[in-house]
This record gives structure tokens, sequence and C-alpha cells, in this order.
């Protein structure tokens, strides 16, 4: 079958579906390898369109009062939550993560949602009286206009969550330039904002890769970027919009450990790794990918992860009875295997090898199976590198203080955890390490929608995490009034306006 005679997935732009395009790209079906959309991406053009009409809905939708704005949200909770496995299977087709999984997924970005509807007790300014005599001061938040979100292929739902909502209770309008790889779950969302009752051109989505990227990020009409994706992309993504006068938050990828200490329950601890780990093929950013247990720790907690690992089923994301499905693409499948041959390589013992997993009636799909290093050193690349697969290092630490320092020096920093009965140990790391987003016996600690998601040194680039309290200062810009209501003239005065 050609590209061509494939469905397209279509551009959302002020209301309209749009499918022309000069370029396209393909999506696959990562449970069986075959091309089953094609993908249209938006040149120069569309994406000056998109803005005209993402400005013409930030004018319709920033009058509309906080309620008005409140309802529409809450109406699209209520399609999103009676829709979520359509949304699940859809995430599943192009994404590959069990059915159960994509659930979850639409369920943290409902949270999300919940949150925004909410959110205009955040917008509240302050007020004082009398700062000087007969004059008073209050502030303001309002929006800033044109917001763009830029997503990674692991969350098509979630992470575009994370942002729009929140753009939207501020008033803003919103572009969406979710990932080539799984781009269909966007047009539902885009589908059912318009049935809540969201004003055209207030959310719009373009499809692309970096040449859509590049052109948003150097738009004049473009008011913020948030980005979501890898440390490359998120550096450069972070130094060109910042340069063209944009509002920036561009979060990175991740390395996340789980520390081990002797006192842990070994069993609790390598159930919720072994999850951490191979859930969604580990392509998550908040995914443990290695563990560094301490002294007697060390053997205890590679056999119970070796246990774990033979329990695992492979399979189809949307077979039931599947723990874990395929990589995304089979470029994503080939870096992953290249990984762990650098790994055996470098001399890291290999206790579980995903290489050879196959899937029968899916021979074609992007598998590789759930897979365990032991003895891996600090200058080891599968310690060093983001793998973004099934792939999970043990390294060995003889003390808190020899862990917690190689924790540290990790260039990334966004999610650590602590497996440990002990109250104070727990608490010493939770004070002293590098991380945005820390977890006491949580593998995963994805903070609530109430608070604000976002990692330390090259997790993050920018100032302000996402969703909660930080999400709202993103989306909108602070204004001071100074009022004055004079009874009579008091005469021109040349000097600096100090108030009295
Ligand atoms: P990616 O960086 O390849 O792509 C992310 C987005 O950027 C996509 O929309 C893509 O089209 C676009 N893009 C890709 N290359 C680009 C370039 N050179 N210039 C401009 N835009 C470009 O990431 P991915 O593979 O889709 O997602 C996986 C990565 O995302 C992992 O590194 C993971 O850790 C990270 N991630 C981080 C978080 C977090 O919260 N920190 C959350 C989810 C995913």
């Amino acid at each position: 079958m050609t590209t061509t005679a494939l469905e397209t997935v279509a551009h959302w732009i002020g209301g309209e579906r749009l499918q022309d395009a000069s370029r396209y790209g393909e999506v696959t079906d990562p449970a069986t390898g075959a091309v089953t959309r094609r993908v249209a991406f938006a040149d120069a053009a569309e994406v000056d369109r998109a803005v005209a009409a993402a400005q013409a809905g930030f004018e319709a939708w920033s009058v509309q009062s906080l309620t008005k704005r409140s309802n529409v949200l809450f109406r699209f909770r209520e399609i999103l939550a009676a829709n979520t496995g359509e949304m699940a299977r859809v995430i599943t087709a192009e994404h590959g993560k069990t059915v159960e999984d994509a659930k979850g997924e639409v369920q943290r970005g409902l949270e999300v949602v919940e949150f925004a509807c909410g959110a205009a007790h955040l917008m509240k300014g302050e007020a004082s009286e009398a700062v000087a005599t007969g004059v008073d001061s209050h502030s303001l938040r309002q929006p800033l206009g044109v917001a763009v979100g830029i997503t990674p292929f692991n969350f098509p739902a979630m992470v575009p969550m994370w942002m729009f909502p929140i753009a939207l209770a501020c008033g803003n309008s919103f572009i969406l330039k979710p990932s080539e790889k799984d781009p269909s779950a966007s047009l539902l969302m885009a589908d059912w904002l318009a049935e809540a009752g969201l004003p055209d051109g207030a959310f719009n989505v373009v499809h692309g890769d970096v040449e859509t990227v590049q052109t948003l990020l150097r738009h004049p009409g473009v008011a913020s970027v948030s980005f979501v994706g890898s440390t490359p992309v998120a550096k450069s993504i972070y130094e060109t919009a910042t340069a063209h006068g944009k509002r920036v938050q561009a979060l990175g990828g991740a390395k996340n450990h789980a520390v081990v200490m002797p006192d842990a329950d070994v069993d609790i601890a390598a159930d919720a790794i072994a999850s951490a780990a191979y859930g969604s093929a580990g392509q998550r950013c908040m995914a443990i990918s290695a563990v560094v247990a301490i002294g007697p720790a060390g053997d205890a907690v590679a056999e119970a992860l070796e246990a774990r690992v033979d329990a695992v089923r492979v399979g189809p994301g949307a077979e039931e009875g599947s723990d874990m499905g395929p990589l995304v693409t089979g470029a994503a499948r080939e870096r992953v295997l290249g990984a762990i041959e650098a790994g055996v390589g470098e001399g890291a013992e290999l206790r579980r090898d995903g290489r050879g997993v196959s899937v029968s009636g899916h021979e074609d799909g992007f598998w590789v199976g759930p897979t365990l290093f032991d003895r891996v050193t600090s200058e080891m690349s599968v310690y060093r590198d983001e793998i973004f697969g099934p792939v999970l290092v043990v390294l060995r630490a003889e003390t808190f203080d020899e862990a917690l320092d190689l924790v540290n020096r990790n260039p990334y920093g966004n999610g650590a955890a602590i497996f440990t009965t002990d109250g104070r140990t727990a608490r010493e790391f939770e004070q002293r390490v590098q991380a945005g987003m820390v977890g006491v016996n949580v593998p995963i600690p994805v903070p609530m929608a109430y608070y604000s998601f976002g990692g330390w040194k090259q997790s993050l680039f920018g100032d302000l995490h996402v969703h909660g309290r930080e999400g709202v200062l993103f989306y909108t810009r602070g204004k001071v009034v100074t009022e004055r209501w004079p009874e009579q003239r008091s005469g021109a005065d040349y000097g600096f306006p100090a108030h009295k």
C-alpha cells in the first residue's frame, strides 16, 4: 500500500481540519510494524495560518469571564472522562503501550483539567489601599497571548494536558505541535474542546517535525513555548525561543535513580522498581533506569529483579494480558538494541537479555524484552545515556553517601527515589538529592496536578515547572495598577514622583 492511500492525520486550525500539505510523515502500529496513517507536516504558510487563527482565538477567548472559561473546561473534562476508553485505544494503536497504561495516562491528564477548572483562584491579584495619600494599588495577572506546546511521543495525551488546560484557563489561545509518531490523540482533544464550547482558534493543532518547530519558535505572533522532550532538543528550543523573545519552559530527558538501602524490604522495592523500569517499555521520563544498591542490598535486589523480569508478559498493548508493549518505532528499537550491545561491550553483567524477544503473530513489531544489567559503573554508556527503553542497570555502592554522590553527579535531575524503612535516611535523601521530584518508597513520584512537575539540571531549561501554581505563573504575566481620583488640582510637580 502506498502512503498516499492512507488516512491522513490533519491539522486543526481555526476550527477546521486541513490535510493538504507539501510534506507528510508516516505513523506506524508498533505492534505490527505496519504503516497505518500519514500525518500532514506544516510548512511556514500553515504555521502562519495557525498563528493567525490563534490570535483571533485569543481575542475571542481572553475576554470571556473566568466562569465561562471554567465551564468550557468542566464540559471538556466530562467528555474526556466519558471517552477515556476511546482515547486509550487511539494511544495504544500509535504508541504501543497497553490500554490500561494509556487509560492511566488519560486519568493523569484529567487531573490537570480538573485543577485548571479551579485555577481562577491562583489568578487573583493583590490590593493595597492608601499606598500614598489618596492612592490605591492593585495587581493583575493577564494572559500572554498565543501559547505553543511542543510535546513528545511518550504521553500523547497527558503531556499536552500538562499545558493547554492551564493556558486556556488563564485566557491564552494554544497551538499544539504533538509528536509526529503518535499524532491522533491531539485531534480527539481538539474535537472534544470544540464540543465543550471553546471558540474556534482558541485551540489549534499543527503537525510536523523540526522544520515546523523552528518556524513556530521564531514566529513573532507566538508569546510562549512549552516543550517536553529529549535534552538536546530542549536545550536548543530554549536557546532559540528565548533569543526570539518568547517565555520558555523546556523539559528534557532523564536518568532516574532508585537508591535501595540495606534495610529496605527487598520484595516491595523490587516490585516497585520493576514496574517503574519496564512499564510502557521504559518509555517514561520518570521511569527508573538506574538502581543504586547499597552493600548487601545489591545481590538481593538483583535476584529479586530477575524474578520480576522473568514474569513480564511482552505483547501487543491492545491484547489483554500484556504487561509491556513494543517500542514506538523501528528506529527506537534499533537504538535500544545498540545501547544493550554497548553495555555488553563495556563489560556490564547482562543478567537478563531482551534482545531476542519476539511475539508470535506479530513478528514485525518493534519488540525489545525487559533487560537487566548488573555491576554497571558510572563510566559505562548504559548508565550515562538515557536509553528510553526497557533497560535497567544496577550499580553497587558501599555507603549512603557514595550512592547520593553518584546520583548527584548525574547531569539529569528529573526524579529520584529511595527505598528504606528508616525515616532519618529518607529525610536526608529528600533534603540532599539534586532532583526536582523525589520519591520515598515511591518509584515514580509524579506530583499531583496541584503541585508542579519538573526536574533540575539538564532535565529542565527555564525557570517554571509545568502545572500547579507554577503553570499559572508561566501562562500569565503581572501588571500593577496605581490609581488616584483627585478631587482638585495640585499643580505640576517636576520632582521624581514619590508617594507621600
Ligand atoms: P524528542 O525530543 O525527539 O521530540 C519531542 C518533540 O520535539 C516532538 O514534537 C518532535 O517532533 C520535536 N523535535 C524532535 N527533534 C527536534 C529538533 N531537532 N528540533 C525541534 N523539534 C524537534 O523526544 P521524544 O523522543 O518524542 O520523547 C522522548 C524524550 O522526551 C525522552 O528524552 C524523555 O525523557 C523526554 N520526556 C521528558 C519529560 C519530562 O517531563 N522531563 C516528559 C516526557 C518525555
